[in-house]
C-alpha cells in the first residue's frame, strides 16, 4: 500500500500532493495550488487569482497552501482578505484547503465557519491545547518530520483521532516511510492500518 505524502514540494514524488510553485504548469499527478501569505502581491492580486483559477483542473486536490503568517511582512488585514477569497474559491470548486499557519491559529479558527470544505493545518507542531482547539473546530492536522524527534509532539499525536490525521514531508529531506513507522508505533496500530486510514481520510475530505 501507499505511503501517501499529504504536502510536499518535490516534483515526481508519488503518491502525494505536490504544492505547485508560482506560475508552474500543473503535473499529471495530484497537486495543490494557492497563494502563500509570503507570495501575496497586492498590486496584482486579481491576476494571481485569475492564474489560480486557470490552473484548477481535475488533478488539483486542494487549494493551498494558504493561510495566515505573523512573520510575513504583508499586512494582516490583507492576508485575511486573501485567505478568505481562497476559502470562497475552495467552496466554489469543492476542494479542501491546505492551511499554512504561523502564530495565527485563533484567527484561522475564526474563518472555519466560512468554509464548506475540509480544512487541514499542514506541518502542525504546536501544543496540545492548540491541537485540541483545532480539533474541536473540525480541523484536520497534518504532521511532518518533527514527530520523529519531538517528544511533546508525539504526546499530542497520541490524542489526535486517527480520522483527523495526515502525514507529510513538506520541505524536509527524509523518507516518509520513517514517519509512517513512527506514527504507527505511537498510535499502536500496524503500518497497513495507518495507510488504510489515510486513504479513508483522503476520501472523506475529497467529498467535502
Ligand atoms: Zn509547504
Amino acid at each position: 500500500m501507499d505511503f501517501f505524502d499529504f504536502h510536499h514540494h518535490k516534483k515526481n514524488i508519488c503518491p502525494g500532493i505536490y504544492n505547485l510553485e508560482k506560475e508552474e504548469i500543473p503535473p499529471d499527478s495530484l497537486y495543490s495550488i494557492g497563494i502563500h501569505p509570503k507570495d501575496i502581491r497586492t498590486e496584482s492580486l486579481d491576476l494571481q487569482f485569475d492564474f489560480m483559477r486557470s490552473r484548477i483542473s481535475k488533478n488539483c486536490f486542494a487549494i493551498g497552501e494558504c493561510g495566515l503568517d505573523s512573520f510575513v511582512s504583508v499586512d494582516q488585514k490583507i492576508q485575511e482578505d486573501v485567505f478568505l477569497r481562497q476559502i470562497y474559491l475552495a467552496n466554489e470548486f469543492g476542494k479542501p484547503l491546505i492551511i499554512h499557519c504561523v502564530r495565527k491559529f485563533y484567527e484561522v479558527i475564526s474563518f472555519r465557519k466560512k468554509s464548506e470544505q475540509a480544512m487541514i493545518i499542514h506541518g502542525f507542531n504546536k501544543k496540545q491545547t492548540v491541537a485540541d482547539d483545532l480539533l474541536k473546530n473540525n480541523f484536520y492536522l497534518s504532521f511532518g518530520k518533527p514527530v520523529l524527534y519531538q517528544l511533546s509532539l508525539q504526546d499530542t499525536l497520541k490524542k489526535v483521532p486517527l480520522d483527523k490525521l495526515f502525514l507529510e514531508t513538506d520541505n524536509d529531506d527524509f523518507n516518509i516511510e520513517e514517519l509512517y513507522q513512527k506514527v504507527s508505533e505511537i498510535k499502536k496500530i500496524s503500518i497497513e492500518q495507518l495507510q488504510q486510514q489515510i486513504v479513508e481520510n483522503l476520501e472523506t475530505i475529497k467529498n467535502g
